[in-house]
């Protein structure tokens, strides 16, 4: 099936916002300094169609820092620029059953990042972003994230610098991925470039359609450029299905059934395949790190949209 005509998914989505809006549960992520400042009531949800309609509720233009969502595009390009093989063997596509920041996931599989959603696989993820040089590579990624988003991205210097100042555990996992001969790259440049990726501004509206390129086969539907092949849009959105919200990920596709990328900001894109995406932002997290109303608004959407990818109707 397709999506509801768009006076439906309009309904829906204005329905999805009023009904969470109350919920006040959770805890905005403060071990990144400049994250601890966010508005916590901020709550905005967007779902872009294939077909180029947008939809935007609440605060779907306010900006936010991209954080880990920031992995599943990465890893998109990654992906189109070296090919399956060579990511599923350098950096694998398992859940790691632990945190997004756990280092004993690397130590229980002798080194192996596991997958690219998790910082250990996203950090060697971005070690493989083509370019001579870190500010080749940085470019690369800010390029190719803004055509997902087909606008212009810009880095939220505050947060980076933030980030930098206290991301002494991804500098040690960086080293420590090194130390197994799993990045080929100076560990720290490495990080540096990951920190800026996860920088990146953002709004609600700008994952949906980040999203929806990705449901679209890699045309952004709203620009109409080509970002990226069917067949990595198909990788990628069987890794997020597996591991895109942390160890959650089993619960989540228990309950809502679409492949999902969270950060730690507050964003959640969920992906339908063929379809469409759900962007939410709000910046009250769960103790995985998902934003709660993002995951209260996007399974009521998976609902009334029927989205569900293993629904048989
Ligand atoms: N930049 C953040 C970090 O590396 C991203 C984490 C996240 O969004 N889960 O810790």
């Amino acid at each position: 099936g397709s999506l509801p005509g768009w006076e439906q998914v309009e309904a829906h989505v204005v329905d999805a916002h009023e009904r969470y809006l109350p919920r006040t549960e959770g805890a905005v992520a403060d071990y990144i300094p400049a994250l601890a400042a966010a508005d916590p009531d901020l709550f905005g949800i967007s779902v872009a169609e294939v077909s180029g309609s947008v939809h935007a509720v609440g605060a779907a233009d306010t900006a936010f820092s991209i954080q880990s969502i920031s992995k599943a595009f990465v890893y998109a390009l990654v992906s189109d620029a070296l090919g399956h093989d060579v990511v599923r063997e350098r950096v694998g596509v398992n859940n790691t059953g632990l945190s997004f920041n756990s280092v004993i996931a690397i130590e229980l599989n002798d080194g192996h990042p596991m997958n690219p959603m998790v910082n250990a696989g996203a950090l060697a993820t971005t070690a493989l972003v083509p370019g001579a040089t870190p500010a080749e590579q940085w470019e690369r990624i800010r390029a190719g994230l803004s055509r997902f988003a087909g606008r212009q991205l810009e880095l939220d210097g505050e947060v980076y610098h933030s980030e930098m100042l206290t991301n002494q555990r991804n500098k040690a996992i960086a080293r420590l991925l090194e130390s197994y001969g799993r990045i080929d790259l100076d560990p720290l440049d490495v990080v540096d470039t990951y920190t800026r990726q996860c920088s990146l501004n953002v709004t609600a509206r700008d994952i949906a359609v980040m999203g929806a390129t990705l449901a679209d086969g890699g045309v952004n539907p709203v620009t109409g450029e080509r970002v990226v092949s069917p067949q990595v849009c198909r990788d990628t959105l069987s890794v997020l299905a597996a591991t895109g919200m942390y160890e959650r990920s089993g619960e989540w596709l228990f309950e809502i059934g679409l492949p999902a990328k969270s950060g730690v900001s507050g964003g959640i894109v969920a992906v339908a395949p063929g379809k469409g995406a759900i962007g939410t932002f709000s910046p009250r997290l769960d103790s995985a790190g998902n934003s709660v109303r993002g995951q209260h608004a996007t399974a009521y959407l998976s609902r009334t949209l029927g989205l569900n990818v293993f629904a048989s109707a």
